[in-house]
């Protein structure tokens, strides 16, 4: 028997590098596919894993990376962008439109591809990022916002389509976590902490590990029975 295998996109910083960590540790072979920095994340996991260059919204790009692997038994959907946070009427369409490439058409770009090798070897689990902007309604987030109620909703449609070829697909759906792209934004005076803080009714930021612990759930038998759901992981506030 060989180690299982998980594809995690985006995998080279924050919430889906602290996945790889967790996937690494505990038994898989992972391979990070990434924009930058992805051979570099693969090598600090230990030689058995790998790191690929990827941009998700290259479709051949997707392809090729897919038919080089021999097997695919998890994929994590994370590679992201965050929003202008700039007020809608500033808002420019290049940047609306690459939101919704990175975060849907990526998505989907890897979904399907992978899908291909799940199904073909009988089944797989796929976790898709969507975000506490995609649940409720965040002010000068549209476009992440739609983006990510979109992922939750493809979820949905790819959970009921694949369920019969054993390719359960689940969603994430974060708080705010003090990530890179969180950083660049507070830096930028674009999120307010505090105010974040006291709105969410566990009064803080939620950690990447409490995201990667709810992916690896959703991800291993123990959710056998669970599709099509998206998960808060938001420290209460969409629950209030
Ligand atoms: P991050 O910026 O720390 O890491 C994102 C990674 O995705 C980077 O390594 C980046 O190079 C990669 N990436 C970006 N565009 C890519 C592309 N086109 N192709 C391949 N890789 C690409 O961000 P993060 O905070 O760890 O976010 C990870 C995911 O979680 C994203 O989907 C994000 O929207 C979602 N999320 C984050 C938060 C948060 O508060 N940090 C909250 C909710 C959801």
């Amino acid at each position: 028997m060989t180690d299982p295998v998980a594809l995690i996109t985006g995998g080279a910083e924050g919430i889906g590098r602290t996945t790889a960590e967790l996937f690494a540790a505990r038994g898989y072979r992972v391979v990070i596919a990434d924009l930058s920095g992805a051979a570099d994340a693969a090598d600090a996991l230990g030689p058995e894993h790998e790191g690929h260059s990827l941009d998700v919204t290259d479709e051949d790009a997707v392809r090729t990376l897919l038919a080089g692997l021999d097997r695919v038994d998890v994929l994590v959907n994370n590679a992201g962008i965050g929003d202008s946070h700039l007020p809608t009427l500033e808002q420019e369409i290049a940047h609306f439109r690459r939101v919704l490439d990175v975060h849907l058409a990526g998505a989907f770009l890897v979904a399907r591809e992978t899908a291909r090798r799940m199904i073909g070897q009988g089944g797989g689990a796929i976790v898709n990022l969507s975000s506490i902007a995609g649940v409720v309604g965040l002010p000068r987030r549209n476009a992440y916002g739609a983006a990510k109620a979109g992922i939750a909703m493809m979820t949905r449609s790819l959970a009921c389509e694949w369920a019969e070829a054993g390719v359960r697909v689940n969603a994430v759906a974060p708080g705010y976590a003090g990530t890179k792209l969180v950083r660049k934004l507070v830096d930028a005076g674009r999120i307010d902490l505090a105010a974040i803080e006291r709105r969410v009714p566990m009064g803080r930021l939620v950690e990447p590990a409490e995201i990667a612990e709810a992916i690896w759930f959703l991800a291993s038998p123990a959710a056998s029975a669970i599709t099509g759901v998206t998960l808060s992981v938001d420290g209460g506030w969409a629950a209030f």
